[in-house]
């Protein structure tokens, strides 16, 4: 039986992506759940783009902060994800949305969660969060078995 190898990050970059993370909730914008949210996103070259959650008036216009982190590097033209951390109050994992979102990238993504203290509370894969996802290989597979 295969062992499974689980990616691991060197100690000093988890704490550096936690620091960011923590950081980058102190900008949040949410007026409304008063649930701060702060990502640090990792590329594969080494690029860190944080993110926070920000929030509209009118809800569904609403990001959260691993969206934000996300959407700041694939701008910037990056797109190969090596690592995220995401800070709360009480150390959630990212939403649903959020996890399929990252998928679409990067499904074995390292993602480390804490709290806004910089604890670590979890660190995992994306692919223990979201099992079975479905991304653009699921998609492409499909098209091609026809319909
Ligand atoms: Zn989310």
């Amino acid at each position: 039986m295969a062992e499974l190898i689980t990616p691991v990050l060197p100690d000093d970059l988890r704490r550096r992506l936690v620091e960011a993370a923590v950081a980058a909730r102190q900008r949040a914008y949410s007026p409304y759940s008063g649930y701060a949210v702060g990502a640090a996103l990792l590329t594969a070259p080494g690029t860190l783009y944080t993110g926070c959650n920000i929030e509209i008036a009118s809800y569904g216009a609403t990001v959260c902060a691993e969206r934000t982190a996300v959407f700041k590097a694939v701008s910037e033209g990056e797109s190969d994800f090596r690592a995220i951390a995401v800070a709360t109050s009480n150390g959630a994992a990212p939403c649903g949305i959020c996890r399929q979102v990252l998928f679409e990238f990067a499904p074995s993504l390292i993602v480390i969660v804490a709290n806004a203290q910089g604890e670590v509370l979890w660190e995992g894969t994306l692919s223990d969060l979201l099992p079975l996802g479905f991304g653009p290989q699921k998609l492409a597979e499909g098209q091609r078995a026809g319909s």
